[in-house]
Formats: C-alpha cells, structure tokens, sequence
C-alpha cells in the first residue's frame, strides 16, 4: 500500500497541471499587454462570444471543437492545447521527482512538509512555463510574474523546513538566492547588452529552489543555463539563422537550465565528485 500516496501525488498533480496549463494560456495572453488575469472571462477573439464552461476543458474541448470556434469558426491556435498538455506532463515528472515512492513520510507533519515542498516547485514549474513563453514571444520576464515567486519560494520552502526539520535546507536555499541574484547582477552590470534586469530579478528565484534542494542541484542548474543556452546560440549562429546582435533571450535558458539541476543535479554532482575521490 505504500505506492498509493506516491500515485495519487502523481495524478492528482497531473490533473491540476492540465487546469493549471489552461489558466497559464491566459496569464501568457494577458500579462504582457497589462490586462487583469481576473476579468473579463475568456472570449473568442475574433466574434467576442464568451467560451462555455463547458468548452474549456483543458485539451478535450479543442479536440472536440477540431480546433475552431463554436460560434464562428475561426481556428483557435493548437498552442492552447499544446501549453495545457505540456503543463500536465511537467505537473506529473514533477511531482515523481519530488515525493519520491521510497521514501514518503508515514508521520503528519514531515508528510505535510514534504507536500508544501512539492506545491512550491508545482509553482515553480507552472511559473516556468508562463515566463518561458512570454519571453520568447515578447523578450520580457514580467515582474508580475517573477516578484512574487520570491515570496511563494520562501513561504512553502521555510514552511516545509520547520515541519521537516530541515533547516539546513532554508539556509542553503537562502544563500543559493542571495548567491546567484548577486552573480546575475554583477554580470548585468559588467555586460549590459548581454541580460536584461529580469534575468537578474529571475536568478534569485531559481537559485532559492535549486539552492534549497542542494549544492548539487544548484551548481548544475547554474552552469546548465550558459551550457544550453550558448549551444543552442551556437547553432543558431551556425546555421546562419541569428546574427551576434538577435538578442535571443536568455530567460528561457535560465529555466531550462534549473530544470535540467532539479532533475538530475544530485545524481551528476555525486558523480562529479566522485571522479576527483572526493564522494
Ligand atoms: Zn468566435
């Protein structure tokens, strides 16, 4: 009996990433051009009529609508889905990388610590997928978006701590924040064109969530970000599809990068360290 918590951590957090993704295709639309995420409910775009309850299940309704408006037609981008689907599928890896089946508390309070810890990098990954788009498409991190990051970070990781016991790790996470918001804003500083001030702003949010999970997790979700993102440059650069001066932002690096740390930074670090004796 002790894979069920595992498995309905798992689906649960499945399910809520497909409703999440749908509240995410707003957020993406509306942040950027500074309208309210609230108000009005969502519309078609082309003839105004308000989208039913009842056509705004994640995925499904797209598929039932084949893609089009019920009212008139106009094809609704295959983005919906795909931003719904995505986020569902980042919901469950998530969710098996942090409630990991061997080892889910049988006591309240750890239980309830270990359940904030995955809530919060839930956040981190829905925030992930919002920023991730809204960078590509218009070169921008909204403080909207990031600022309160930091506070959700350090509520449900500091709560999770104190139920767990596990100040150690709020300590690290702390100094993980204060240590790559500093390196972000001194290269920010010395290089101006090459980041923009929400990379900087970014960084602390990443490096609390790296930081408190690990060094591990954390030197590798760091280095990870300038590995990827300067391959991908690189190529681009190669394949004559960017000049020196396209500005590809670097956001998205930045969060691929943490992800790439949260998902196998111990296991490569331990290995790293090995190598040299050293674990
Ligand atoms: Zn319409």
């Amino acid at each position: 009996m002790t894979a069920a918590p595992w498995i309905l951590a798992v689906l649960v957090s499945g399910g809520m990433g497909l409703l999440i993704g749908s509240f995410l295709n707003v957020v993406v639309y509306r942040v950027p051009a500074g309208m309210s995420i609230a108000t009005p409910a969502s519309a078609c775009p082309t003839c105004h009529t308000p989208i039913r309850a009842g056509d705004n299940v994640p995925v499904l309704s797209w598929l039932l609508l084949r893609g089009r408006c019920r009212s008139c037609a106009t094809p609704i981008s295959a983005r919906y889905p795909i931003v719904e689907l995505a986020t569902g599928l980042f919901f469950v890896i998530v969710a098996a990388r942090l409630w990991p089946l061997a080892d889910v508390p049988t006591e309240a309070r750890p239980l309830v610590g270990r359940l904030l810890a995955l809530v919060a990098f839930l956040y981190l990954a829905a925030v992930s997928v919002a920023l991730g788009v809204i960078d590509v498409e218009h070169h921008r991190l909204p403080d909207a978006i990031v600022l309160p990051a930091y506070a959700v970070g350090l509520v449900l990781l500091g709560a999770s701590s104190a139920l767990t016991g596990d100040w150690a790790a709020l300590l690290r996470g702390g100094v993980g924040l204060v240590g790559l918001l500093a390196f972000y804003g001194v290269a920010w500083f010395a290089y101006p064109t090459g980041m923009g001030l929400g990379d900087v702003k970014l960084a602390g949010v990443l490096g609390l969530f790296l930081a408190w999970l690990g060094w591990g997790e954390f030197a590798v979700g760091a280095f990870s970000a300038f590995l990827v993102g300067g391959l991908f440059s690189v190529a681009l650069l190669v394949t004559r599809r960017a000049t020196r001066k396209s500005g590809i932002p670097f956001g998205p690096w930045m969060l691929v990068g943490a992800w790439v740390g949260i998902f196998i930074g111990g296991a490569v670090f331990s290995a790293y360290l090995s190598v040299f004796g050293l674990a």
